[in-house]
């Protein structure tokens, strides 16, 4: 009997103990990884739970605002993504003021609440973690105030819009290309006294490869994902783009096949010159563009330019234009096809390059098929870039001067001779130069609407 008393009373201390430590282990892990901070009309909330073996016994989400609550998940529901990822799930719901009628704007909380069994289901544990969240319902708005755009294929225009409120992205999409707007108060150009802190301006482009029908639109959008587009008044020229044939031959090859490998570790071909500059001509080409675009992010907010035509190097000669389809032959064969994307300009070897308007230097040095080369910068988004130099004297950092020397003119990367190879950027975008050459078309395009909408607010 006092056997079965000791035996009775070490079962129960050891249920006891087993209980006490099963109601100090953890409960799952949640971690909440959508969204960050805002919720908009319509946001995708998404947490993952992860508890061993997968055993969960409840799981809820709500969101709690004012002192209201509102419930937005249960284990079970249905119509709810529910992904199985190792020993846990991952949820999907969509809030806003579709799920939550009585939604408001302003602060609310996000909290996920799961259980899971322990000890053979003796006890549950349970987890919450609870997100602080700003719901904004609002459309953000936006309108244009420019007028008269027109937009040669390949080239660049300008519009001029308000969007409020102040703190959210705006700019304008040309297809699914996306151009930054910066404040027009920042624009630091003379007759501009623009106190309005909506006004924006935005540099576009519509890339040669674009279609003469892409939607053009000028578009807010706040850290909520609540989007405002706006149309504008627009004209579309078309612009007939030559085409060029290049002629390859073994001298050329030998020159500067070896010389672009050399200063570069982006591409690694094998074979012979010929294979090695069609991929030179191909994906380092590729490469080349996205490294040039990726200093988009680095340009002024403010226009760094006085306003005064780009300097248009009127004393070289044209040797091939903007968007020139090039087709090359080697040994009489085609045996390739690429896009020309600049102006090729010769005049006598070495020549003193310059810069085509005040900026600020952002790369100076090798880069591929570019051979040595210089990327100015102008401010929103507008850039110039100038290759094929034997030599440069600026370096990162520097601001030049209009007519500046940056280097000196030469045939280095693949070029068949001493020339300066020239491009305009628009937020990354190679350009047509030829517009920014033109007096006219700087007062007209870009100049008349800053004014037009710094005097006017
Ligand atoms: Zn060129």
């Amino acid at each position: 009997m006092k056997y079965l008393v000791a035996l009775l009373l070490i079962v129960a201390l050891a249920a006891g103990g087993a209980y006490f430590v099963a109601g100090r282990m953890d409960g799952p892990a949640i971690e909440i990884t959508k969204p960050e901070k805002f919720v908009g009309t319509a946001t995708p909330v998404e947490f993952v739970v992860h508890s061993p073996a997968a055993q969960l016994k409840s799981l809820t989400m709500m969101l709690e605002q004012n002192g209201k609550q509102f419930p937005l998940y249960s284990l079970g529901d249905q119509g709810v993504e529910l992904k199985e990822e190792g020993d846990g799930v991952r949820v999907t719901r969509m809030i806003g003021k579709q799920a939550i009628p009585d939604l408001q704007s302003g602060p609310a909380r996000i909290h996920v609440t799961a259980s899971r069994p322990v000890v053979y289901g003796i006890r549950t544990v349970d987890n919450t973690v609870i997100r602080d969240v700003q719901v904004r319902l609002e459309r953000p708005r936006v309108s244009v105030v420019s007028t008269h755009h027109f937009i040669n294929h390949g080239g660049a225009e300008v519009v001029v819009y308000r969007a409020t409120p102040e703190d959210i992205t705006s700019g304008v999409l040309v297809g699914d290309v996306e151009y930054p707007g910066f404040p027009l108060a920042g624009a630091n150009l003379t007759g501009i006294t623009a106190n309005d802190p909506a006004l924006r301006v935005a540099f576009f482009a519509l890339r040669h490869d674009q279609d003469l029908n892409t939607q053009i639109r000028v578009f807010a959008r706040d850290e909520a994902g609540n989007v405002a587009r706006a149309d504008f008044d627009k004209r579309v020229f078309p612009k007939p783009f030559k085409q060029s044939r290049i002629q390859l031959d073994d001298t050329f090859l030998d020159r500067v096949v070896p010389a672009i490998l050399e200063g570069t570790t982006d591409v690694k071909p094998d074979g012979d010159n010929l294979a090695k500059f069609l991929m030179i001509n191909g994906e380092l080409r590729r490469k080349n563009a996205e490294k040039i675009a990726s200093f988009a992010g680095q340009t002024a907010r403010e226009m760094l330019w006085a306003g005064v035509v780009f300097h248009p190097f009127t004393n070289t000669g044209v040797q091939s234009a903007f968007a020139d389809a090039r087709t090359y032959i080697y040994k009489g064969k085609e045996v390739d096809r690429q896009t020309h994307l600049g102006f090729d300009l010769a005049s006598f070897a070495g020549t003193p390059i310059v810069s085509a308007n005040r900026g600020k230097v952002l790369f100076a040095d090798e880069l591929g098929i570019y051979g040595n080369c210089v990327i100015v910068d102008h401010g929103m988004g507008v850039q110039s870039l100038y290759a094929h130099l034997s030599s440069i004297d600026v370096k990162p950092g520097d601001m030049v001067e209009k007519q500046q020397t940056l280097g000196r003119s030469g045939m280095t990367g693949m070029a068949g001779g001493d020339h300066l190879h020239f491009t305009m950027l628009v937020n990354g975008h190679m350009v047509n130069p030829v517009e920014w050459w033109d007096a006219h078309w700087i007062e007209d395009r870009i100049l008349r609407k800053l004014r037009q909408a710094g005097s006017t607010s």
